[in-house]
């Protein structure tokens, strides 16, 4: 394989060679989604984007174990233990039991991942699956000192890991920073240090989702199923742990910590963390009011939106820069990347009938075979570059020119030679449709494609060439669809038997 692959390792914060734990198996885990409320855009930059993580480690031959969780504790998302969590919350704006919300918005985030072509999971575990683990991680982080119980809730000392270990290793951010800069705040009194985060909460009487615990009836903290169900599917130490920049503090950090505490290890070898999809410039979240839905975005309706835009356009625009720059969303951008899309499927579909043709009146070109070889080069240099989607589509544009070279003719496979050509025919396929997971948008209105083909059977009619006639009826016939000649008009129908 061309060069090595490197990874920037958010923990270090280098850009290190890739080399798994245990080769040639690789495990990976990537915070999922919280599913109460639908899945925005900017969740699925982040999705996308671990998504040609996993297909370029397959396709370079490592076994990836790829685990996504799927966060269906209803969180308050801080220790202040006021109010409802957020399931339960929707659940009753939905007139729906927690767990159908569960469900439906878990649904919802399948149905958009396929329609990126977001490969699924290995493993998808959820939070409410694993609630023993979590009891029992607890557990052990008491046994060590490292948590605290207090009316029901359990915390994590931070203050008594740090005097061993270093919290705000990843993040960069210092404990007496934070403990300055942390005021009280609700419901957050009972807790000795204030950088301390909850790894159990007491579930007050309107708390619906609860389970039972040595510390009486409450649910887990934020941070913990993460820790549990990595550890569980890929050891106490794996190789790859992913998320957006946004999770990177507390959320990681305190995964860290609780790992560290638990196992003494350090759980994960890579820290990747994806950038944000911003619109004008700021971040895409539920929160703002800036984020869309993918449905408003096929649909083109919403007050951001020109037109609508495919899905897969959406995901060679994202592919376009790479995974840890932040990504402005414009239609301008946007329609470039229909067009770029448009190109490389032309080119796709081209590829894949081109086909060697010998000529012995020809001789190799060394001059051409070294530029495509130089350009397949680049294509893997680039995707070994902390997988640089960017640079490999402008590489990949490169190889295309040589693909639209042969086609027009203008470039004879036999002055490259049938390796090279394979090479090249084989490459281009290969990036595009397993590692971009870049797929083909055929056109949806077959009913109006088939009325063009009944104009042309009523031409071949029209001048009696019975030939043509049979010709469009067999078919035609071949895919489901028979010719109804009626006195006045030609009709079809779906083929019955
Ligand atoms: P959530 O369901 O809100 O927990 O988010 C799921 C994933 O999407 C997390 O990894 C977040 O970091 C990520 N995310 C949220 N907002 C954005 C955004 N605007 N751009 C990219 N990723 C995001
Ligand atoms: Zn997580």
């Amino acid at each position: 394989m061309q060069n090595q692959l490197r990874v920037y390792n958010s923990l270090t914060k280098k850009k290190e060679i890739f080399e798994p734990i245990n080769p040639p198996f690789v495990g990976m885990y990537v915070c999922g989604p919280t599913v109460y409320s639908d899945v925005h855009l900017g969740n699925v930059r982040t999705f996308l984007s671990f998504d040609i993580i996993y297909r370029y480690l397959t396709h370079l031959g490592y076994k990836v174990r790829y685990v996504r969780n799927i966060t269906d504790v209803g969180h308050l998302e801080s220790d202040a233990d006021e109010g409802e969590d957020k399931i339960s919350k929707k659940a009753k704006l939905e007139n729906m039991e927690p767990m159908e919300i569960v469900q439906k918005y878990s649904n919802d985030f399948h149905r958009v991942t396929a329609k990126f072509n977001i490969l699924d999971p290995n493993i998808e575990p959820s939070a409410t699956g694993h609630i023993q683990e979590q009891i029992k991680m607890i557990e052990k982080l008491i046994e060590k000192e490292l948590a605290y119980e207090i009316n029901g809730s359990v915390y994590f000392d931070v203050l008594k890991y740090n005097e061993t270990e270093k919290y705000g290793m990843l993040s960069g951010r210092v404990v007496e920073e934070l403990m300055a800069g942390s005021r009280e705040l609700d419901g957050q009194e009972e807790k000795r240090n204030t950088v301390d985060f909850a790894l159990w909460k007491n579930a007050g009487p309107l708390h619906i989702m609860r389970w039972e615990s040595p510390w009486g009836t409450g649910f887990p903290g934020w941070h913990l199923e993460c820790s549990v169900m990595s550890s569980k599917y890929l050891g106490e130490r794996f190789d790859i742990h992913g998320g957006g920049m946004d999770l990177k503090f507390p959320h990681h950090e305190c995964e860290i910590a609780q790992s560290v505490g638990a196992t003494g290890k350090q759980p994960v070898k890579y820290w990747l963390h994806t950038n944000m999809l911003t619109v004008n410039g700021q971040k895409m979240s539920k929160s703002t009011g800036n984020s869309f839905l993918p449905e408003e975005l096929f649909t083109g309706n919403h007050e951001l939106l020109n037109e609508p835009y495919s899905p897969m356009t959406v995901r060679f625009f994202m592919l376009q820069s790479h995974y840890s720059s932040t990504l402005d969303f414009s239609n301008d951008a946007l329609k470039a990347a229909a067009k770029g899309y448009k190109k490389m499927m032309n080119g796709l579909v081209l590829a894949k009938d081109l086909k060697y043709t010998n000529d012995d009146s020809l001789e190799i070109n060394p001059k051409t075979v070294n530029q495509i070889n130089g350009i397949i080069d680049n294509c893997y240099r680039a995707l070994n570059d902390d997988f640089n989607t960017a640079q490999a589509i402008a590489q990949i544009f490169n190889l295309l020119k040589k693909i639209n070279s042969i086609s027009t003719g203008n470039l004879k496979t036999a002055e490259i030679g049938e390796e090279v050509f394979d090479k090249l025919i084989h490459t281009f396929i290969t990036l595009i449709v397993d590692v971009l997971g870049l797929k083909e948008e055929k056109p949806s209105d077959v009913e109006g494609i088939i009325n063009i083909i009944l104009d042309l059977y009523k031409q071949a009619k029209q001048v009696k060439d019975y030939d043509k006639v049979d010709e469009i009826r067999r078919k035609l016939k071949q895919y489901g669809v028979t010719l109804k000649d009626m006195k006045e008009k030609v009709g079809w129908a779906y083929e019955e038997q």
